[in-house]
């Protein structure tokens, strides 16, 4: 006789509730029932272990049958099963009581909460009309039962004919919810759910290739892997193993560049295996490749709450019963048992780069440019891995060798300490636009670092805060004299008025649209005649205005450039001594207003003062733009930093033409 009764559950309507609440994630349903079934396996197996169970186990595996026809979805297993009390108290009581709590409970964030917390078996109803049990327990003398549910709170229990020991889940699927009637889908989902579970899970046959179709063979195609490799001794395990488990999560990818196995059981257990990958730039950075395991069952490739974000750049699997997934997300990161296994996880990524830094030096630096916008983003946004990576961080000049941040200071600072006992290094971006620059600092003995990553703008500065007593140049910021100024360098002397010519008979000759400060120096006769170089300050913030980094004021200013006359070079004199015999010196002022003479008088005054330095100013633009010689020395500078363009270089090829015909 069938049994009827009452499920025990406070709320009438949940099954709505849970379609309603869950609608998003239904697919989830599948990993909960197949996690069921592996866990009545294990259970089994445990049971023998201990002496307990004594029967024949048989081979031990979880069925998953599809009927397309009949709409019909079996999750099979031959575990522990359940006696008719263990169904009344798991089934009825329970585990739904226990669902509709914390539906009750989270009714508001449970948007958040999806994918973290499985409602167990009654998620079946998510995509069922539905739902029978029909299962036989390992225990001697035990009668199989079968518990049918059609979604309302009703249930039946009655007997049924059921040979083997184990569950059979059988779900009617729902006519909205006819995806899951497809192979592809369900192969779809065992592979995304299932693919590291403890059991083997088999789905359909193996098929081979006969008379031009496949066809299935009479082997069972078993979808999982049992013993994934983060559950193996890294003492067996060889390289080869782990780039080939690499290649089996992401099949796209490229080889890694190193990997770090995890292993801890205390305080809390974790294991798992993470990858470093090949990033080149943060375009092409993939977030969400660390799967987040449960005792193999996947749980989610949202790790962003559980590690530092810049850890969400590496790849691979964690593993861990220990990180809670019945909660928000929020509340998550607040979780001391989740801070302390981030803790762990980056504490354990350092050590395993400073091991590498250690030990295999050579692969580090070969590895390195690959690496570093890893390393650098983790010490931009974490302080301790921050410190930590100060010690195995790698540093590389323009000729390609690489240094730690020690040897870089050993290395340089005899040369580079300026007359304040700074120490100056300096880097290039772009070693080819910024050549005459590294070459000028190279005569000087002086070395170049590279500073090409897109994160090198903040990293510098960052660099700055954490090396006592350095400062960082962009070799074309100076003259390389300016950069690392020494005791000995004789000022140049220039008169006011003899500035403002200087000033005026160059701005006369540069591109309009840009700020100049024009400045007489003294470089050597050597040196070339003119600098155009960019403040080093400015220039960082407008670049890290570019990156994101709130500092858009800078990003708005004009472009400003800063133009450094070379006096003691020989074209520049030539320029200069012309200058002073063509252009006639500026008259004489008139005398200011007495500072009791009326507004109208002052104004006057300061009129007819503003006249003469106009006219003056007048006449030495005119000698600017005759003079040959200055366009030509300010066109090559401007040529030699990538600025010359448009109707100023087709004037320049006319120019040098006319020059040298
Ligand atoms: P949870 O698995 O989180 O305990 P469920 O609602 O999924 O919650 O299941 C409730 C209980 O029903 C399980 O703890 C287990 O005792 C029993 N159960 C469910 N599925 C099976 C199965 N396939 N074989 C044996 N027992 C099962």
């Amino acid at each position: 006789m069938a049994n009827k009764g009452q499920i025990g559950v406070t709320t009438e309507n949940i099954f709505p509730v849970i379609k309603q609440f869950l609608y998003s994630d239904h697919e989830i349903f599948l990993r909960e029932l197949v996690a069921n079934a592996v866990d009545a396996t294990e259970k089994l197996k445990a049971l023998a272990a201990s002496g307990d169970c004594k029967e024949e186990l048989g081979d031990l595996k979880v069925h998953i049958e599809l009927d397309t026809k009949e709409n019909t979805l079996k999750i099979i297993d031959n575990g522990i099963g359940m006696t008719e009390e263990e169904v009344d108290k798991y089934i009825n009581q329970i585990a739904f009581s226990s669902a509709g709590e914390f539906l009750e409970k989270y009714k508001d964030q449970i948007g958040n909460i999806i994918g973290h917390f499985g409602l167990g078996f009654y998620s079946a109803f998510m995509v069922s009309k539905k739902v029978t049990i029909e299962t036989l327990s390992w225990k001697e003398g035990s009668k199989a039962v079968k518990w049918t549910c059609d979604g309302s709170p009703e249930y039946t229990m009655e007997p049924c004919e059921k040979a083997e020991r184990g569950t059979v889940i059988t779900l009617y699927l729902d006519d909205d919810s006819k995806e899951y009637a497809e192979k592809s889908r369900i192969e779809g989902l065992l592979q995304k759910y299932c693919k590291f579970m403890p059991v083997p899970i088999v789905f359909g046959k193996e098929q081979e290739w006969k008379d031009g179709k496949y066809v299935d063979t009479d082997k069972d195609k078993v979808i999982n892997s049992v013993e994934p490799l983060w559950t193996k001794a890294p003492s067996e395990l060889k390289d080869e193993d782990y780039k080939e488990f690499y290649r089996t999560l992401f099949p796209m990818n490229e080889e890694p560049l190193f990997w770090i196995h995890l292993n801890v059981d205390y305080p809390f257990n974790l294991t798992g295996i993470l990858y470093f990958p090949k990033l080149k730039d943060r375009v092409a950075v993939e977030r969400n490749k660390i799967f987040l395991y449960c005792n193999q069952m996947f749980v989610t490739d949202h790790v962003d709450n559980i590690v530092p974000d810049f850890m969400t750049l590496l790849h691979g699997v964690i593993d861990s019963p220990d990180i809670p997934l019945n909660v928000s997300r929020s509340y998550l990161q607040s979780d001391a048992a989740v801070k302390k296994i981030s803790t762990y996880i980056t504490k354990k990524v350092a050590d395993r780069l400073e091991s590498i830094f250690k030990e295999e030096r050579t692969q580090l630096e070969e590895k390195w440019d690959n690496l570093k916008l890893f390393i650098e983003y983790g010490m931009l946004s974490d302080e301790k891995f921050c410190e930590r990576a100060l010690k195995f961080a790698l540093l590389k000049d323009v000729d390609g060798k690489y240094y730690s941040f020690d040897e870089y200071k050993e290395a340089v600072s005899s040369v580079q300490t300026d007359k304040d006992k700074k120490l100056v290094y300096l880097y290039a971006t772009k070693p080819e636009d910024q050549y005459s620059f590294i070459q000028a600092a190279k005569d000087k003995g002086y070395n170049v670092l590279l500073m090409d990553c897109e994160l090198d703008a903040h990293y510098v500065n960052l660099l700055e805060q954490k090396l006592t007593d350095t400062r960082f140049a962009r070799v074309d910021s100076d003259a390389i004299e300016n950069l690392i100024p020494k005791e000995d360098k004789v000022k140049l002397e220039m008169k006011e008025d003899e500035r403002y010519d200087l000033e005026n008979m160059f701005k006369a000759v540069l591109p309009e649209g840009k700020d100049y400060f024009v400045q007489g120096d003294n470089l050597g006769a050597d040196a070339a005649p003119v600098l155009i170089t960019q403040n080093e300050f400015m220039r960082r913030y407008r670049e890290m205005s570019a990156l994101g980094g709130g500092m858009n004021f800078y990003g708005s200013m004009p472009e400003s450039y800063n133009i450094t006359v070379n006096m003691e070079n020989p074209l520049v004199a030539r320029i200069w001594a012309s200058k002073l015999s063509d252009v006639k010196p500026q008259a004489e002022l008139p005398a200011e207003a007495p500072s009791d003479a009326s507004e109208e008088e002052k104004t006057k005054a300061r009129e007819a003062r503003e006249a003469v330095r106009r006219a003056h100013r007048a006449d030495v633009e005119a000698f600017a733009s005759d003079n040959q010689l200055l366009h030509q020395i300010v066109d090559l500078a401007l040529l030699g930093n990538g600025m010359l363009k448009g109707k100023s270089l087709s004037d320049f090829i006319a120019r040098s033409y006319s020059l040298i015909k």
